[in-house]
């Protein structure tokens, strides 16, 4: 990869906001920092990325994003070590799949240097805004839409790359209850569940509404024909324990290939714990409720990296998980953030 740092021209905010953000207390994703880089795609190719001041943009009314959803996008995180030095997570694999996710809609596929140059140019600039708090982190979003216009529905001749970033602490506070959904479906065989397609997130909101009327926070999607197995929660891949044995779902072309998923499968495998990637069915982590073997329930993803279940309704049943002292989702989660951070060696070289 020939780089092109030096090529991308760096136009600087007059005034900064950063005074204004009380870094002890961040939601997630909700102040944005000065800068954003931004890279536009015409006559067949994508010109050179700008760092910019983070601002409005204008669209045409008929821009192609507004009508048919050609939008695809990436979460990953920047840390700052003791040293103030900065550190990425696999970045390679979000630039992957990000790839990934626009061939399936049609979009046209960024160069590597563009994503990975782009993305330093812009955090070289923004270097302050990282936290450096424990469990906070900047939140990193990249993302390409179509700003070319018109009411033909046909992929655009124009897009946008953008790359915000927003410091943020943690995304759940405390443990979540989650809703297995028997109605709606997430995705579908041969659709595009496996990217991270705006639109995914959209026919997301309305059932999660009906879940959280219900009082849950989390609906867990299962597969859409016979919704008897469990696939995924709205931004997180899950993991169920059984006994001692950790289960999660494989991906496939409904399920998004989660970046923190493999990095827990390739970790409790390394710490000794049993892990099985294969189907699993609705019946039998409820029997192992039932039985007392259904020991946690956790999410993974980017933004809350492991978020505990503390119970899950099905079929109008609740059900209770059982409050453990030490936990397989306190422990990755640890290892994981350690290795992100820069704490402890990283025997698999994810730290960037
Ligand atoms: N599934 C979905 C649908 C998601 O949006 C996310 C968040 N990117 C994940 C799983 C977790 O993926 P990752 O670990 O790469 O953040």
């Amino acid at each position: 990869m020939n780089s092109i740092i030096n090529d991308i021209e760096i136009i600087k905010s007059e005034t900064t906001k950063i005074n204004d953000v009380d870094f002890n207390n961040l939601a997630f994703g909700s102040v944005f920092s000065d800068h954003m880089l931004e890279c536009n795609y015409k006559d067949e190719k994508w010109e050179a990325p700008k760092v910019v001041p983070y601002q409005s943009i204008s669209l045409d009314p008929s821009a192609k994003i507004f009508h048919y959803g050609q939008s695809v996008f990436e979460g990953m995180k920047a840390y700052k070590d003791a040293n103030e030095d900065v550190y990425l997570f696999r970045p390679l694999d979000n630039f992957k799949r990000l790839n990934i996710s626009a061939k399936r809609l049609a979009m046209p596929e960024l160069p590597e240097n563009y994503f990975m140059d782009g993305l330093k140019a812009l955090l070289e600039v923004d270097k302050d805004w990282i936290p450096k708090q424990d469990g906070s982190s900047l939140y990193i979003r990249p993302f390409i839409f179509a700003s070319g216009s018109g009411f033909h529905a046909s992929p655009a001749n124009e897009y946008k790359f953008l790359i915000c970033t927003a410091p943020s602490g943690s995304y759940f506070s405390g443990k979540v209850k989650v809703l297995i959904e028997q109605t709606y479906s997430r995705s579908a065989n041969g659709g595009v569940g496996y990217a991270k397609a705006g639109g995914n997130y959209a026919g997301q909101f309305y059932p999660t509404q009906l879940a959280v009327e219900k009082g849950y926070q989390q609906v867990i999607w299962t597969d859409d024909t016979s919704h008897e197995y469990i696939e995924e929660a709205g931004a997180m891949n899950i993991f169920v324990r059984i006994n001692d044995t950790l289960i999660t779902a494989p991906t496939s072309d409904r399920i998004l290939d989660g970046i923190t998923r493999k990095s827990i499968v390739e970790l409790a495998k390394a710490e000794g714990i049993n892990v099985e990637v294969r189907k699993l069915s609705v019946h039998e982590v409820v029997d192992a409720a039932k039985n007392g073997t259904l020991k946690e329930m956790f999410g993974a993803g980017t933004a809350a990296v492991i978020s505990p279940i503390s119970g899950f309704g099905y079929k109008d049943e609740d059900f209770e998980l059982p409050e453990l002292e030490d936990t397989f989702a306190s422990f990755l989660k640890k290892r994981i953030t350690d290795i992100q951070t820069n704490k402890v060696e990283d025997p698999f070289g994810w730290r960037y």
